[in-house]
């Protein structure tokens, strides 16, 4: 199960279809989000992301979701849309506290490897390849299962 974009250019009409996924689809896909996530907790509690989330991890083992699901991401250097894995740590919503925690580490766009992959916002158009441009268009939203 997952969110559907479909995004359709308003100068040369071609239309690019995205799926992310927050639920398990397949076992393989179950698997290797929890592959992924014990991986990011291991580098998160190795001080690979600096000296707070290390001790956020470590102070709140077990209260924390290391969230490696799929989402839809733009480059912020070549402009380039790609489903990538997040990398997310919050605290888990049902779980009681004083405050609510939300890091995001960056990700590095597959295609250039110099850009930083940032959220797409549903309301702007992304790019599209023919034409060059911010032309691509949200035409539909959904979910998929
Ligand atoms: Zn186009
Ligand atoms: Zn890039």
């Amino acid at each position: 199960m997952g969110n559907l974009y479909i995004y359709k250019c308003k100068n040369c009409q071609s239309e690019i279809e995205y799926k992310t996924g927050g639920g398990f689809f397949t076992s393989e896909y179950f698997e290797e989000t929890e592959k992924l996530t014990n991986q990011f907790k291991d580098e998160a509690l190795s001080g690979k992301y600096g000296k707070i989330i290390k001790a956020i991890a470590e102070n709140n083992d077990g209260n924390i979701e290391y969230n490696r699901n799929t989402k839809l991401f733009r480059c912020n250097e070549c402009k380039a849309v790609n489903v990538l894995r997040a990398k997310e740590i919050s605290n888990f919503p049902y779980i009681k506290s004083e405050y609510s925690l939300s890091v995001k580490i960056s990700v590095q766009c597959p295609e250039c490897h110099k850009g930083i992959m940032e959220t797409v916002n549903l309301f702007e158009p992304i790019w599209c390849e023919k034409c060059q441009d911010y032309s691509s268009e949200l035409i539909s939203f959904g979910f998929w299962d």
